[in-house]
């Protein structure tokens, strides 16, 4: 499934921030020579609801990401009965008692990060005979307080992830140093996802998703651009 662009009759409302956070990326695509159908926009709806939530479904955007199980546990499912096209995304730590929910839920998975939680997704594929797609999360920057792999062991991690766990690991996730330039963190995740034999690069957020499509993001994970501020914690 790929996030539709917005069709004729949709064209008409591009002034919502949702075409006109389409409209950004195919520009970015295009100017880094790239085909803007490569780059797939995950809107991020962490903390807002239905009634939000629905106005951007309605444009044609079927491609959702939520950072808690639970949270989206208890929005998508009714969601998803009136929309069957969505396309689900984990972006968020996950803590293996939760992979069950998460496999169950979930078409994308960007956050394995360890051993112990490759061995619960691995376990509860099996068990529900579901197989979401995976990304594994590199901590770029070395951050103490974040999730993700260390850099120098994620080729390695990778490499585990598929031949102890049998997971197919279609690609990286990163979520740069908030303070950083975050060019230099797409560069190395690139890098490492050609290592490491991963096609797909999920990287960049609102205030960065042109600069990691031109370092060849095939996902950005969009959400205040698109949904405005957000007031809760997330
Ligand atoms: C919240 C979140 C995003 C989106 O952030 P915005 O700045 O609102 O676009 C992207 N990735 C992850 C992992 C997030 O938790």
């Amino acid at each position: 499934m790929q996030s539709r662009p917005p069709n004729a009759d949709q064209m008409t409302k591009s002034d919502t921030p949702y075409a006109a956070v389409m409209a950004r990326i195919s520009q970015a695509a295009r100017a880094a020579a790239r085909d803007p159908q490569e780059v797939r926009l995950i809107a991020v709806s962490k903390t807002f609801g239905p009634e939000r939530i629905e106005p951007v479904i309605a444009q044609g955007q079927t491609v959702f990401g939520e950072n808690r199980v639970q949270e989206a546990q208890a929005k998508w499912p009714g969601l998803r009965e009136k929309y069957p096209d969505i396309e689900l995304h984990l972006i968020g730590p996950l803590q293996s008692n939760k992979a069950a929910d998460a496999v169950g839920l979930f078409d994308v998975i960007h956050t394995v990060d360890r051993e112990k939680i490759a061995t619960a997704i691995a376990k509860e594929m099996a068990k529900q005979g579901r197989s979401p797609q995976l990304f594994v999360q590199v901590n770029t920057g070395g951050e103490a307080q974040k999730s993700g792999v260390d850099p120098r062991e994620a080729a390695a991690f990778v490499a585990r992830c598929r031949d102890e766990h049998g997971l197919d690991i279609a690609g990286l996730m990163c979520l740069p140093p908030f303070e950083e330039n975050p060019g230099p963190h797409f560069a190395l995740l690139r890098k490492l996802a050609a290592e490491a034999d991963c096609p797909l690069l999920s990287m960049g957020m609102s205030a960065d998703f042109e600069t990691a499509i031109e370092f060849g993001a095939t996902h950005v994970r969009v959400g205040s651009a698109i949904f405005g501020e957000r007031h809760k914690p997330a």
